[in-house]
């Protein structure tokens, strides 16, 4: 089999790169092991602009969002499923402060597109803390991922574009116009390997490695936008929403009992309900060294390439990043150079 590239790995990186190749036509093949435990089927999914203690955009924001909910939709549509959940994202606020600091952003051009209201009395829901009001954001909401991979992987076995197993280096050979691997030859191997991604090639790329812990949860409340400051509450309908997440630096894959601790402290902040624990997941985001996803060519192996690196933000930055590398790799356009990988070459030897 002759494809243009073979991908390895279908998280949400592999998933929309893929995408993005078959978009400008080219051929690929993806060989993923399903792992219910990697970042993507772990992850809640959000896509939120304004982020952090101190709330300020989130980095590329303004490049990044306008596109997002209208890409997710599309795959929707392609897919006949719906993953996407536009609900905004709800911040109680904790001073009149920050309430007037926030009505005067919302008519700001840096911050008006992002923010759907500024109030600065409670919503007055039976479980939510918010006597000073809130800020609903737009722009913001979550992707059910396990949903999208699941249906994205039926699309590409039907295709015959899926190869089901785990990839090993030891079966690769590599030869200045292209790689082989078992049966397959391709012009280039892109590597979307998640936390393995550090794994061979690439070993020299400072990732840091985040573990995070979220949990599912049965509520008796009922509400449709998602409730976030300092942890996050995502309604998922019937009575149930997920919980999270904590951030360590520590790549163990358990749930630690101080994590649950952690989330109902946070949450008892900004929400008085009851709730009910009925599942404890964890995963390990592929974060880097400086917050910047690492996409790009290997300095001397020209046909072997990764896209990875996206920490906490997959959701968000992949859509746009997969747009801009498949240009490069296809039609040979230029990579942001705040996020290729040659930022790093001088660690490789
Ligand atoms: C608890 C938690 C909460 C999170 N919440 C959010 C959130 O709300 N919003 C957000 O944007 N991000 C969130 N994230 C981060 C998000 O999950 C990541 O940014 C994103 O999923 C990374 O996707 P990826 O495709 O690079 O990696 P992965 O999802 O890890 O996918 C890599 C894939 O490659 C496969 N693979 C690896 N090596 C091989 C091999 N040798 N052979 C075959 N297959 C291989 C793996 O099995 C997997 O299927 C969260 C992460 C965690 C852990």
């Amino acid at each position: 089999m002759m494809v243009d590239c073979l991908i390895v790995g279908q998280g949400i990186a592999g998933t929309v790169l893929s995408w993005e190749l078959q978009k400008l036509g080219a051929s690929f093949v993806i060989i993923d092991r399903e792992d219910p435990r990697s970042s993507s089927r772990v992850a809640a999914g959000l896509y939120n602009p304004i982020t952090g203690r101190n709330m300020v955009k989130t980095w590329k924001a303004d490049a990044i969002f306008p596109i997002l909910e209208p890409y997710y939709e599309e795959l929707d549509q392609a897919l006949g499923i719906s993953s996407l959940h536009n609900t905004g994202i709800y911040r109680p606020f904790f001073s009149n402060e920050e309430c007037n600091d926030w009505q005067a952003k919302w008519s700001s051009d840096e911050y008006s597109a992002f923010i759907k209201s500024v109030r600065g009395i409670s919503i007055d829901h039976e479980s939510i803390i918010d006597p000073l009001g809130g800020i609903m954001l737009r722009q913001a909401g979550y992707v059910d991922l396990d949903k999208l991979l699941t249906a994205y992987k039926k699309w590409l076995v039907a295709k015959g574009m899926y190869i089901d197993g785990l990839f090993t280096f030891d079966e690769l050979s590599i030869s200045e116009d292209r790689v082989t691997y078992r049966e397959i030859q391709a012009q280039c191997l892109i590597l979307c390997e998640g936390v393995n991604g550090g794994s061979r090639f690439f070993d020299w790329l400072p990732f840091t490695p985040v573990k995070g812990e979220l949990m599912d949860v049965e509520s008796s409340a009922e509400f449709d936008f998602i409730l976030n400051r300092g942890v996050f509450m995502v309604p998922l309908g019937n009575g149930k929403c997920r919980v999270g997440s904590t951030y360590r630096k520590n790549s163990e894959m358990y749930f630690e009992s101080a994590a649950e601790t952690e989330l109902k402290e946070k949450l008892s902040v900004i929400y008085t309900g009851e709730i009910g624990v009925t599942k404890r997941k964890v995963g390990i985001r592929p974060a880097t060294k400086d917050r910047k996803p690492f996409i790009g060519r290997h300095p001397e192996l020209r046909n072997i390439a990764i896209f990875n690196g996206f920490g906490s933000k997959g959701v968000s930055m992949a859509p746009y990043f997969a747009k801009e590398f498949s240009k490069h790799l296809i039609l040979n356009r230029p990579i942001d150079k705040e996020v290729d990988i040659q930022r790093y070459y001088s660690l490789s030897s």
